[in-house]
């Protein structure tokens, strides 16, 4: 078993020994994806460090505390990385992941459509082999950061003559082609995170499948169980203890980058601590309000952190069982479910302490507009990923061994599957 102590001296001596703000973004994250502790976890062969899962929270505390750079966040690092990593051919794994890490290339998830959602494997985007390319058209939709994306991880039809889940393929599609429109959405909280992406002939390169042609369901189904773990894992920053949380940060050409290139590419989701519901911020808004003597907002107040602190802890066996090497067990979405369950406490517990002030929006409001992009943007938990319904309907099944829900499209051709659209 691996000695976590050791993996960080060992990565704080390589930081020690490398971190250099002074280097250029580009130069910096380099020589990150040369040392393999970019992503500790994956194989040595494809640029990480063959390390447990355990070892990648040790390593991103060590860069936090010396405030060096690390790789960069988002679907490319969560979801595309992994995903290639376990289904993708050895070429796949050679054009992608290095520039993954090194954020040369950015990535977009085309998942959901129109009428594929919970669903998801009714989708209709149909891709057609056509000589060394697949010709793809389809309406893809809600998806985060495909306005700046190179690629997407895309799921397209290509046999209709087969079950749903039989016929699908899983693609890495280049985005900036003719054939690839994407249409910003604005949404109720006022932002513009997410996207429709409208499909037109676009082409493939027939090396851009993942895994078989047709046998995308199974990638996905990766693809998503890591989007659960990273959705369910993830805590509002300010959760931790004021001593805990992260560095200021420093000074340098490589920091300054760094944070040119988050603040641009994170613009669109400023509203994504709100969505979290903020139960951090419960205590100070009730002591701000004058409303932290009341024995009601008391009660609501110890019950949201009763809940925010157990969904945590859940977190943390969690990790705690993956790092003893233990198989994913039910936390994925039990975790998922136990932060919309906090989100929507705590987006509760704000509105009784704001009242009506809590309706007020932009400069209207002394809180800046806090409370009600957060009461606006909770409903976003229960949905992305995965709805709350799904995850019941998960652990139903596959956890408590409930007899499975009827599916009326089961065995049938999907060409003959009565569907909308
Ligand atoms: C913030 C956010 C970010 C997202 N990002 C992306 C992204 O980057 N890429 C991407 O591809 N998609 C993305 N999505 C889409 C997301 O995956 C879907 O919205 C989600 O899977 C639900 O699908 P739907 O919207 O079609 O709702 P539907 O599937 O139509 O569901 C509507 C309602 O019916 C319920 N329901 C449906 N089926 C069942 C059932 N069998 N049993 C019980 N209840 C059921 C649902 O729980 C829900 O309450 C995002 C969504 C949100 C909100």
């Amino acid at each position: 078993m691996t000695d976590l102590t050791e993996v960080r001296a060992e990565v704080a001596a390589w930081l020690t020994q490398a971190w250099d703000p002074e280097l250029s973004l580009a130069q910096w994250r380099a020589r990150l994806a040369d040392s393999g502790w970019a992503c500790p976890t994956w194989p040595r062969e494809w640029g990480g460090r063959g390390l447990p899962a355990a070892a990648a929270a040790v390593v991103a505390q060590e860069f936090e505390r010396s405030g060096a750079v690390p790789a960069p966040e988002g679907v490319g690092m969560n979801l595309a990385g992994p995903t290639i990593l376990e289904h993708g051919s050895d070429e796949l794994k050679r054009r992608f992941l290095r520039p993954t890490v090194t954020g040369q290339i950015s990535w977009c998830q085309l998942f959901s459509e129109p009428g594929a959602g919970s669903d998801l494997a009714g989708l209709q985007a149909r891709a057609q082999r056509d000589g060394g390319e697949f010709i793809v058209s389809g309406q893809k939709v809600w998806n985060t950061s495909a306005h700046h994306a190179d690629f997407g991880l895309l799921l397209a039809r290509t046999d209709w003559d087969v079950p749903k889940h039989r016929g699908i393929s899983y693609f890495v599609l280049p985005m900036r082609q003719a054939g690839v429109e994407v249409r910003p959405l604005r949404q109720m909280n006022g932002h513009a995170s997410f996207n429709e992406v409208f499909l037109d002939r676009a082409r493939i390169p027939a090396g851009n499948v993942i895994g078989d042609v047709d046998g995308g369901w199974t990638v996905a189904l990766a693809t998503l169980a890591h989007e659960r773990r990273l959705a369910a894992f993830s805590r509002p920053p300010a959760l931790r203890p004021p001593a805990l949380r992260r560095a200021p940060p420093g000074t340098g050409r490589a920091v300054r980058e760094a944070a040119a290139e988050s603040e641009r590419a994170m613009a669109p989701y400023r509203w994504y601590p709100q969505r979290a519901g903020r139960p951090d911020l419960v205590i100070e808004r009730a002591v701000a309000a004058g409303r932290h003597a009341d024995p009601l907002v008391r009660q609501e107040i110890v019950k949201l952190i009763t809940l925010a602190w157990s969904a945590r802890w859940t977190a943390q066996r969690a990790a705690a069982a993956r790092a003893l090497g233990r198989p994913p067990g039910p936390e994925g979405s039990v975790a998922k479910l136990a932060s919309s369950n906090v989100a929507r406490a705590a987006a509760r517990v704000h509105a009784l302490i704001a009242g009506p002030a809590g309706l007020l929006a932009g400069p209207d409001d002394p809180s800046g507009g806090t409370i009600s992009e957060i009461l606006l943007s909770v409903p976003a938990v229960s949905i992305a990923g995965g709805t709350d319904q799904i995850q019941r309907t998960i652990l139903g099944e596959r956890i408590l061994g409930l007899p499975r829900e009827p599916a009326a499209d089961a065995g049938v051709p999907f060409r003959d599957v009565r569907r909308s659209g």
